[in-house]
């Protein structure tokens, strides 16, 4: 996807701040963060949503899940955290390529919605 700007963090043509990366899975520095960690994980291959995940492609997001508690021991997660993805106009999701936030640094406010 050209105009995508998570693919144009994979493919290096913007500057993110990595914390992860494997064969399929990215994991960067959320550029606003919303919690003292705020990491999102995203897979190397273009979906735009939840909306678009089946058996064809689910295996991308199981590595991304593979990838969730690398990155908790990376970044000291150690007394847990959130993994949030938003889906749609209702949600909020402002950037086309799915991607999981990781949540964490703090004790995280109970009020999910
Ligand atoms: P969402 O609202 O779930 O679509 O979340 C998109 C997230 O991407 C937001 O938290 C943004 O701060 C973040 N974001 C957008 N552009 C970048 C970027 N270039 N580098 C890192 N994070 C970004
Ligand atoms: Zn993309």
């Amino acid at each position: 996807m050209n105009e995508c700007i998570f693919c144009k963090i994979i493919n290096g043509e913007i500057s993110s701040k990595t914390v992860y990366e494997d064969e399929f899975v990215i994991g960067f520095e959320d550029i606003n963060p919303m919690a003292p960690v705020h990491i999102l994980v995203i897979p190397k291959y273009h979906l735009s949503s939840t909306e678009s995940v089946d058996s064809q492609n689910s295996f991308y997001i199981s590595k991304v899940f593979e990838a969730i508690p690398k990155i908790s021991k990376i970044k000291n997660l150690d007394r847990g955290y959130r993994v949030v993805t938003n889906t749609g106009e209702d949600s909020g999701q402002t950037v086309k390529h799915i991607h999981f936030h990781i949540l964490g640094g703090k004790t995280l406010d109970l009020k999910m919605c």
